[in-house]
Formats: structure tokens, C-alpha cells, sequence
């Protein structure tokens, strides 16, 4: 028996103390967070106003109110248990960093308080040498400061044997640019905040004090048994499988999407969704995905720098919580190859201080009116920015999901459903309409019907899809920080948002009423912008080529698609709006890149064990099985006269030469595979990238192919790789 088919026996459920009664979420939601609200009930009046403009005005409080601050947090902490301190951040790798210290402070010999001060909260210095900087931070000023981000709620991380406190922070280097995920997005709110507050004061909001983005990340992922994860050094190394056959049965079927959910699975995500609760992220649905073993949380949307946060935590708490049911989660944009892979759909959306959406077309033709030039303004951006949208989500593991069946293509394109496509129709002609009288107003130059958010029409193709009051990013890869992509969206459509306000502005100088010279500019835009507009299937070939008709950018790999950070009206983009310098985005170019070379070359060399010391013996073993069969056989046919079918004889001898042949043939493709990694090493960190995806992406391919067929003949007694059938189906 192999490993593998031992192991087979060992998966079941794990046991479970069986809790009496489901307790109720609105009783124990953020308990543990140091909220606004905790915070009020513990600091005084005065430092707590001083806080709120803080977070309103952006005037900072003085050192004495961050110790007031700072003392009540630990106070706070210390009553919960906690007995270490964190300063929880985004480094530009996509994980989160965290340096613990213990809140104890000597006081005497052999004496402890615990302490926490003013300055330890708002500021903190991780030993950040080992942080890359992509060349900002040189390394005599190897210095990198955490600083705390007062609008996310510090919070409590629970483990068997202690609680940490966790202060969300910023991580910047001494000259104050931003070393993390984070600081970008925040930047990119103010630029948003700044342009919307602009455009709606035309529309005669002059009430309205903050405009900011919000989000909500559906977040899928698969789950396998812990068991099969230890016998695959593929999923260990590099969170995918570099190998395996497909199973006979995948998700063809579609019985899964609607199918019941495991028990396993379903105490796996009671246990997620209550400590989510408890750390105040409100995780709404569960569900099935569309592949076997595939699942989804999705969240109640909320401000975009806390739902960038809360992604990031809960990302955390499956892995975690995934461990204590005796399951792998996997967050890999394509963990499987020939099924779906994950991603992260960013519905994303504009909200003002007064609860309104903007991209909810509302309920009087006025309303409308500026729902459509929010709408113009976002076409517009996604138009002139495609590039710099798939920049923000090139990442290795996404370049095997962007593009394959079942993913939205690299070309970025807008859905607006039938209903919206036809107003801008009619924007664009001028023309009358036919829609009721009581639906429209008449506003010189074409009648605007009263618009109707209709959420029934929907396109699940598409990248960037209108769904009803918010735009959904269909291209963000599953395990990517959302932060990026944010701070991205924001930026381009603050742009927008600017020019829009502008041309108004034009169009009244010369004389034209408000409701003309905005439709005169939305009509403008709408005509211009027509080649982003795609309402068809975005996975079909014809797409692909009327994308190459329409001149959209088509970036299959990671390191072309990155240089759109590099290009010199995307960087002036940037520093315009102040949410990269160049410094910032060239550090970017270069870390991303050379994670996506570290990420390949771990790939590869981990193939190469593989086949080595584990597909190869298989092979060889079955192989020895194969002859001594056949060496018995003509002994037996010689000496022993055994009538032997010659078809039968020719067969067997056909399938050790097959079986041998194939060996050869993948040692000597996985030879070239070292080769090339060796002469990979002599090249800059662009054309490596150049290299890997060109050369060595296919050849690991041609590897997998010829392994997956050697999978499919090996005896199952000698394949101790668990299988794509045994890791999907059995649960
Ligand atoms: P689906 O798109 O799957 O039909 P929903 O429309 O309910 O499901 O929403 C999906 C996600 O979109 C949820 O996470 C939800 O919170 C988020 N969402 C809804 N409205 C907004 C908004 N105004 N801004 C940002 N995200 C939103
Ligand atoms: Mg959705």
C-alpha cells in the first residue's frame, strides 16, 4: 500500500465539543476591538473629542491625549488578558507583520508594571532591515517606523495559551515613504474624498463633509484534508499543485454550486464566522462555490481601509481555524489545475457622511443626473487606466487564473447591463425616448428616464462589472491584499471625478444651463469611452479578438503587466494625487517582480524534487513490476511451453517501453528545467521574469503532462501523491 492509500484512512471529521446554544452575534460582536465606542467608555471627554476631529478634520491630538489613549487601550487589553502588544501591519509582500512586545516594564530589580505609553502607540521600529523596500531604505538607514492608523480599530487575537493586542498601523521609512500596503490606500481616500467633494458641490451637496470608498471582498477558497497537504510538497512550498491528473469526474457536473455543505466545512465556518464576529468583521454569506471542495465568504461592505484590514484578518482566521478541523485553506489564485480557480471579487462603491451611495441612482431625475456623471467619470478611468487595474492585480499565481476559462480575461472591460447601456444610448444620440411621461424629464437635449437599479442583469464574465449601486473587480486574485487594487481604483477615478467637475464647469461658462452642460459632458465621455463598454462573454475567443480590434490592452504575463508602474503619465498619475511618489512606485515595480521570480523559482525547484524523489521511484517501481512480469511470462512461454497470445506479448512489451520512455523523457525535461534556472541566474531581475514566463512556465507544463499521464498508468500502489480525485471529492 501506498502512503497515500494509508492516508485514505485517516480522513474524518475531527471531534468537536458540541457548544449547548447558538449564541446571538449582535450579543459578542467586537468584543474584541478597542472600538470608538470602547475607546469613549474608557478616556475623558475632552481627549475623546479631540479624537473624533482627528478622524474627521484630520487634526492630530497632542502627546499627552495619546498617552490617555495608550493607557486606556492597555487597560482595556490587560482586563481581556492580553499580555502582548503588536503593531499589526502590511508589509509590500502581501502578508501582515507583526513584532510582539510584552506590555511589562521593570520598575525595580526583579519588579514588573505593565506599561504602555503614548509614544509606543503611535509609533513603533520593528527591526525593518528584513522588510523589502525595493531600494528606498538603504541599508546604513535600514530604519522602518510603524505608526499607528487610528481609524482601525486596534483588536484582540486569541490563541490557546494568550491574547495579543494588535494595533493596526502604517509602516513608512525615516523619510516618511510608504514601505507597507496600507499607507497607499489611505493616501488614494483623501485624493477620492477630495475630487467627489469637488463634482457633488456642483450638484448643490453642499452639506456633505467626506466622500470615501467602500468594499466588500467576496473572498473564495478551497479547503483539503490536512492529510493529503503533508504528502504534497507542491501544495506546502508553493500553495498549488505542480502536478496531478485531472479527476474523471470535475466540476462538469455543476452539482456543486447548490449542493449541501459538509458538516466539516460547515463547523469550519460557524468557527470563522464567530471569531470574524468577535474581531467586528461582519462576514455575511457562506456558500458553495462552483469546483468541489471550493467555497466563499462574502462581507457587509464597509469603509475601504477597515475592509482591507478586515480581508486581511480573516484571511488569517481560516488558515488558523482551517488547522483546528484538521483542513488545509488554501488561498492560491489557482490551487488546481483545469477547475476554477479563486478569486476575490472587490465590489467597490462611493458613500458619503450622510449614508448615501453615489453610484445608487436614486430616486428624482436629479439624483440621476449625478449618479450618471459618477457613472461617466468611472468609465472614463477604467478606459484610460486599464493598465494600471491590471498592474494592481499581476501577481504569480493570478497569471494561471486571469484568462482561463472559467476568470476574466487580462483585458479590462466595463459591464453596465442592458438597462444602463440604453440611457447612454440615449445620452449619446440626443434622441427622445419612449419611456413613460411621468419617468422622464425633459432637459432640451434627450430625455432621462427615471433609472432603476436593476440587479437582475448580470454578466459574470466581466472584470468590471456594474452590478447595482457598486462596481465589482472580478480580477483580483484570491490571496492578493485588496489594498493595492483600492488604491488603484481610487486614484484613477479621483481623476475622473476631477475632469468631469472641470468640463461642467467649461460647458456652464458658455452660457449652457447646469442639467445641459453635464449631460453635454456625460454624452461626450459615453462617446468617447464606447471601445471599455463590453456587454458580451468574456471568456470567448471572438472577445479576445474584437479586445485587439478595440486596441485594449491584453497583458498575459506579470512582469509586462507591472510596467505600468514604470510608465511616465501613470507616475505623473501618481504624484499628482499624492498616493505614490516615483520612489514608491519603481520600489514596487522591482519587489513585485522579484517575488514573482522567487515565487517561479520555488515552483521549479520544487517540481524537481518532486519528480525526482517521488514520481520517478513510482515510475521505476512500477516499472521493475512491469518486467518482472514480462521476464516470468517468456520463461514460462520457453521453458514451460506456456501458450502465450503474441498480441498479448507485443502489448506488455509496448507498455514497459512506453512506461520507460516516459521516465526518460520527463528526467531529461526536468534536466533542461535545472539548466535553465542555472543560466537564469547570470540575468537582471526583468529579463529572469521575461525568461520564466516564456520559457520556463511551458516547460513545467510539458513536465506536469507527461507526469500526470505517468499518474494515470502507475500502479495506484506505488503513487503515494494523493490525487486530484481523493483531495476534491472525499471529504
Ligand atoms: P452578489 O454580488 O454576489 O449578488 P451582493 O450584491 O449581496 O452579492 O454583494 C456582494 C458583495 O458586495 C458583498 O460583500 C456586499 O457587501 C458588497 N457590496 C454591496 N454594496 C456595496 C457597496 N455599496 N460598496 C461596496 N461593496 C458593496
Ligand atoms: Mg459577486
Amino acid at each position: 500500500m501506498s502512503i497515500r492509500q494509508k492516508v485514505l484512512f485517516k480522513i474524518k471529521s475531527t471531534e468537536l465539543e458540541k457548544i449547548d446554544f447558538p449564541k446571538k452575534v449582535s450579543s459578542y460582536f467586537g468584543v474584541n476591538t478597542f472600538s470608538t465606542e470602547t475607546m469613549q467608555k474608557h478616556i475623558s471627554k475632552g481627549t475623546f473629542e479631540a479624537f473624533k476631529t482627528w478622524m474627521s478634520e484630520g487634526k492630530t491630538i497632542t502627546l499627552a491625549q495619546a498617552n490617555e489613549i495608550a493607557d486606556a487601550m492597555k487597560e482595556w487589553a490587560i482586563a481581556k488578558g492580553a499580555t502582548y502588544y503588536t503593531h499589526w501591519f502590511q508589509p509590500m509582500t502581501g502578508l501582515t507583520a507583526e513584532k510582539h512586545d510584552s506590555f511589562i516594564s521593570i520598575t525595580a530589580p526583579g519588579k514588573v508594571i505593565e506599561k504602555f505609553s503614548g509614544n509606543k502607540l503611535i509609533q513603533g521600529e520593528p527591526d525593518a532591515s528584513s522588510f523589502p523596500s525595493g531600494g528606498i531604505r538603504a541599508t546604513f538607514e535600514a530604519r522602518g517606523y510603524t505608526a499607528w492608523d487610528p481609524s482601525s480599530a486596534a483588536f484582540i487575537i486569541e490563541s490557546t495559551l494568550g491574547k495579543t493586542l494588535c494595533i493596526p498601523t502604517i509602516f513608512i521609512s525615516y523619510h516618511g515613504e510608504a514601505l507597507d500596503k496600507k499607507l497607499p490606500l489611505l493616501r488614494s481616500d483623501e485624493a477620492l474624498n477630495n475630487a467627489a467633494l469637488g463634482l457633488i458641490k456642483l450638484f448643490g451637496h453642499k452639506d456633505v463633509k467626506k466622500i470615501f470608498s467602500t468594499c466588500g471582498p467576496e473572498q473564495e477558497y478551497f479547503l483539503i484534508d490536512k492529510n493529503y497537504y503533508n504528502l504534497r510538497q507542491d501544495l506546502i512550498m508553493t500553495g498549488r499543485t505542480l502536478v496531478g491528473a485531472p479527476s474523471p469526474k470535475g466540476q462538469q457536473l455543476e452539482d456543486q454550486y447548490f449542493g449541501t455543505i459538509k458538516e466539516r466545512v460547515v463547523n469550519f465556518m460557524f468557527e470563522v464566522a464567530e471569531e470574524a464576529y468577535k474581531l467586528g468583521i461582519p462576514v455575511m454569506t457562506r456558500h458553495n462555490e462552483v469546483a468541489p471542495h471550493q467555497y466563499e465568504f462574502a462581507p457587509i461592505f464597509e469603509e475601504s481601509n477597515i475592509a482591507a484590514d478586515h480581508n486581511q484578518l480573516l484571511m488569517e482566521l481560516m488558515k488558523k481555524i482551517a488547522l483546528r478541523h484538521g483542513m488545509v485553506c488554501l488561498l492560491h489564485e489557482k490551487p488546481f489545475a483545469g477547475i476554477n480557480g479563486s478569486g476575490k471579487h472587490l465590489n467597490w462603491s462611493l458613500a458619503d457622511d450622510k449614508g448615501n451611495n453615489l453610484l445608487n441612482p436614486g430616486q428624482t431625475p436629479e439624483d440621476n443626473l449625478q449618479f450618471l456623471a459618477v457613472l461617466a467619470a468611472v468609465l472614463r478611468a477604467v478606459y484610460l487606466h486599464a493598465d494600471l487595474l491590471r498592474a494592481s492585480v499581476a501577481l504569480a499565481g493570478n497569471e494561471h487564473r486571469l484568462g482561463a476559462n472559467e476568470a476574466p480575461p487580462a483585458i479590462i472591460s466595463v459591464f453596465l447591463g442592458e438597462q444602463l447601456t440604453s440611457i447612454l444610448d440615449m445620452i449619446e444620440k440626443g434622441a427622445k425616448s419612449k419611456v413613460s411621461k411621468s419617468d422622464i424629464i425633459d432637459l432640451g437635449i434627450g430625455r432621462l428616464p427615471k433609472f432603476n437599479k436593476d440587479t437582475t442583469d448580470r454578466n459574470r464574465t466581466s472584470p468590471f462589472a456594474f452590478t447595482g449601486a457598486k462596481f465589482e473587480f472580478r480580477a483580483v486574485g484570491s490571496s492578493q491584499n485588496i489594498s493595492t487594487p483600492i488604491a488603484v481604483i481610487n486614484t484613477i477615478i479621483a481623476e475622473s471625478l476631477d475632469y468631469v467637475a472641470e468640463q461642467i464647469k467649461k460647458a456652464k461658462s458658455t452660457g449652457k444651463d447646469f442639467n445641459s452642460a453635464v449631460l453635454l459632458v456625460i454624452s461626450k465621455i459615453v462617446k468617447e469611452t464606447k471601445d471599455i463598454r463590453f456587454e458580451g462573454n468574456n471568456y470567448a475567443q471572438e472577445w479576445i479578438k474584437e479586445a485587439k480590434k478595440r486596441g485594449l490592452p491584453n497583458i498575459a504575463s506579470t512582469y509586462q503587466s507591472l510596467e505600468a508602474l514604470t510608465k511616465k503619465e501613470n507616475i505623473a498619475l501618481f504624484e499628482k494625487y499624492k498616493v505614490f511618489s516615483k520612489e514608491e512606485l519603481i520600489a514596487r515595480y522591482h519587489i513585485w517582480i522579484h517575488m514573482y521570480n522567487l515565487t517561479l523559482e520555488i515552483e521549479a525547484n520544487t517540481l524537481n524534487e518532486m519528480v525526482n524523489a517521488s514520481v520517478v521511484p513510482a515510475g521505476y517501481e512500477y516499472e521493475k513490476l512491469l518486467a518482472a512480469n514480462l521476464d516470468a511470462l517468456v520463461k514460462l512461454h520457453k521453458d514451460a511451453s506456456l501458450k502465450v497470445d503474441s498480441g498479448a506479448l507485443k502489448d506488455k512489451k509496448d507498455h514497459l517501453a512506453e512506461i520507460v520512455a516516459k521516465i526518460y523523457y520527463v528526467r531529461r525535461n526536468v534536466g533542461e528545467m535545472v539548466k535553465l534556472l542555472e543560466d537564469a541566474g547570470k540575468l537582471n531581475n526583468e529579463k529572469r521574469a521575461a525568461l520564466y514566463f516564456d520559457e520556463l512556465k511551458p516547460l513545467m507544463e510539458h513536465i506536469r503532462r507527461h507526469v500526470d499521464q505517468l499518474e494515470c498508468v502507475v500502479s495506484d500502489d506505488a503513487w503515494d501523491l494523493p490525487k486530484y480525485r481523493e483531495m476534491l471529492f472525499i471529504k
